[in-house]
């Protein structure tokens, strides 16, 4: 079970909930994967995810881009359950760096949460630090 949460005032994302039914444990070595679902909710937002929407996962994405596994066909749930990357990285691409780079900024992504004393922000990479990386791998562009 997942939910987003948005502010009734300025219809922008506030907070992502979910819980896949694991034992935290499992999830330990996967801190990226909290991108996953703020993905999904960009690219349902422009429209570019249909529900119900099936990628297929081969483990391997474009050139040099790798999931963990080979997980077959999936939809977005059960993309999100498996932490599949091929799927993220499907996503990303269609919603683009641009886009990405703007939703992760209002998702709080990059900035101090002010929770933690001494805390640093984060990097976030946008489209113009992405074009000054001289052979950057990056599957992403700014569109
Ligand atoms: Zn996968």
């Amino acid at each position: 079970m997942a939910a987003a949460v948005l502010s009734r005032q300025s219809q922008q994302p506030v907070a992502l909930v979910g819980h896949l039914g694991v034992e935290p444990t499992t999830l330990a070595a996967r801190p990226g994967s909290t991108v996953k679902p703020i993905l999904a909710w960009l690219a349902a937002d422009a429209g570019l995810l249909q529900p119900n929407e099936e990628v297929s996962c081969n483990s391997t994405f474009e050139s040099g881009f790798h999931c963990f596994a080979s997980h077959g066909t999936l939809t977005l749930p059960d993309a999100i359950a498996a932490s599949c990357n091929v799927y993220a990285f499907e996503l990303a691409k269609r919603v683009g760096l641009e886009r990405i780079s703007f939703g992760f900024t209002q998702f709080g992504l990059g900035q101090k949460t002010g929770l933690v004393m001494h805390e640093s922000s984060g990097f976030l990479a946008t489209p113009q630090w992405v074009a000054t990386r001289p052979s950057s791998r990056s599957a992403v562009r700014a569109s």
